[in-house]
């Protein structure tokens, strides 16, 4: 579970786009990270589309499914409600893939509660505020209120830095990209993370003392 958090700005989505996109397929050609799609009730961006960058949802619609227990996580960021629904999750876990998470602060800290061995966190920095500023303009899709409004939750969301497994400063993306790129990789490659390796050292180990007992 590669869980990716950053200030509205930093350039999260746009690093999550390149992973989902640049990672290696597996043997059968499937995609070896997918996108945990979360719903959310905040209104649709025009550039957005329902079910690809998240199910939107009514209020009462995501009352129900928290209430059900739908939900592996839930926050309320920037005054809307946003949660990881658990089914999809769950299947894409259990069929051996990684699941790629652009959820907050608030989310991350709640699935360490339930999985934090699974968990691998990442924060994003903006390189600068004036660089935030700059991003969160540069989409326009946001009035200025919501923009403002983005900015003071930026101050909260800053302070949760020391909660990640890794931070990184966003000054270049492709930079920023090839450092995620990194980090998935070394910890796909976690001794804890490969229980098929006891059988490979397995046979190791027998053929190694075949071979030493044939030389005695
Ligand atoms: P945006 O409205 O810009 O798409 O997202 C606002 C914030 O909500 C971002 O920080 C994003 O990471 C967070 N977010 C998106 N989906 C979820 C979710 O399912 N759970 C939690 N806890 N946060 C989410």
């Amino acid at each position: 579970m590669l869980v990716i958090s950053s200030p509205s700005g930093a350039g999260k989505s746009a690093l999550s786009r390149a992973l989902l996109d640049k990672d290696d397929k597996d043997r059968e050609g499937r995609q070896q990270i997918v996108l945990s799609v979360s719903v959310t009730t905040r209104a649709k961006r025009p550039s957005e589309i329902d079910g690809v960058h998240y199910h939107f949802v009514d209020i009462e619609t995501f009352e129900r499914m928290r209430d059900r227990g739908e939900l592996l996580e839930w926050a309320e960021v920037h005054g809307n409600f946003y949660a990881t629904p658990r089914k999809p999750v769950e299947a894409a876990l259990t069929d051996g893939r990684d699941v790629l998470f652009d959820i907050d602060v608030q989310g991350t800290l709640q699935l360490y509660r339930s999985m934090r061995e699974d968990v691998v966190s990442v924060f994003i920095l903006p390189p600068s505020i004036a660089e935030l500023q700059n991003r969160l303009r540069r989409r326009a899709e946001d009035a200025e209120a919501v923009i403002r409004r983005r900015l003071h939750t930026a101050e909260r969301e800053l302070e949760a830095w020391q909660d990640y497994d890794y931070v990184l400063v966003n000054e270049d993306l492709d930079t920023c990209f090839q450092q995620l790129q990194s980090i998935l990789l070394s910890e796909r490659l976690k001794r804890a993370r490969n229980p098929a390796l006891a059988g490979r050292l397995a046979i190791l180990q027998k053929d190694l003392n075949e071979v030493l007992a044939q030389a005695r």
